[in-house]
């Protein structure tokens, strides 16, 4: 069953994440429930925070839509900065411009604890950027002006509080949180980044 994303700034995604350290069935069972909040909610990306778990795990699309894990990543080479349009699950609805770099040389475990190292450009570039950052307690919006960080934050709150209202009271505003839970419905593929590839 898929668990409810958890939205920023909740102090779980501010917070750096442990490393991983047990390659056995609990990790399995973890990757799969995220795997199933993350098709819940059309992402392209998700990192274990983001469900609550403070491990150094993620998802991360492929630009074919196919999803490989990382655990333990770590951050080799970055090159060229660029800014890129991104959003988040965790903040769902925003979509700003990001410094970002577009080339990255990264190296992570799979879930056999099997080490691999990635060079990856563009799109897969970014979502492996986001991720990590994740793991590292950071999320897109840190990376903003403060002006822009504030405002989006001050949306969270808010947001925050109607969908706690919404669990005390489920008869009281429905139809608000289908909106909030589908975000992509239609549109574009939401999560962790952008808008690059509608
Ligand atoms: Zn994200």
């Amino acid at each position: 069953m898929a668990k409810p994303i958890v939205i920023w700034p909740d102090k779980v995604l501010q917070r750096p994440t442990a490393k991983v350290t047990d390659f056995g069935p609990a990790l399995e069972k973890l990757l799969s429930e995220m795997m199933d909040s993350l098709r819940e909610a059309e992402g392209i990306g998700i990192a274990a925070n983001q469900i609550g778990v403070t491990l150094r795990v993620a998802w991360v699309g492929r630009p074919d839509g196919s999803f490989f894990e990382i655990v333990n990543p770590e951050l080799l080479e970055a090159t060229e900065a660029v800014t890129y349009e991104e959003g988040c699950l965790s903040v769902p609805g925003e979509f700003d411009d990001t410094p970002r770099f577009r080339k990255v040389k990264v190296r992570f475990q799979d879930r056999t604890g099997t080490w691999q190292t990635l060079e990856a450009e563009d799109r897969l570039a970014h979502v492996l950027q986001h991720e990590i950052d994740h793991l590292d307690g950071a999320v897109f919006v840190t990376r903003l002006s403060s002006l822009k960080r504030d405002l989006i934050r001050k949306k969270m709150v808010k947001l925050q509080k109607t969908r706690a209202d919404e669990h005390a009271h489920p008869h009281r505003g429905h139809d608000h949180r289908h909106d909030h839970d589908h975000p992509a419905h239609g549109h574009h593929h939401h999560e962790d980044h952008g808008r690059e590839d509608d």
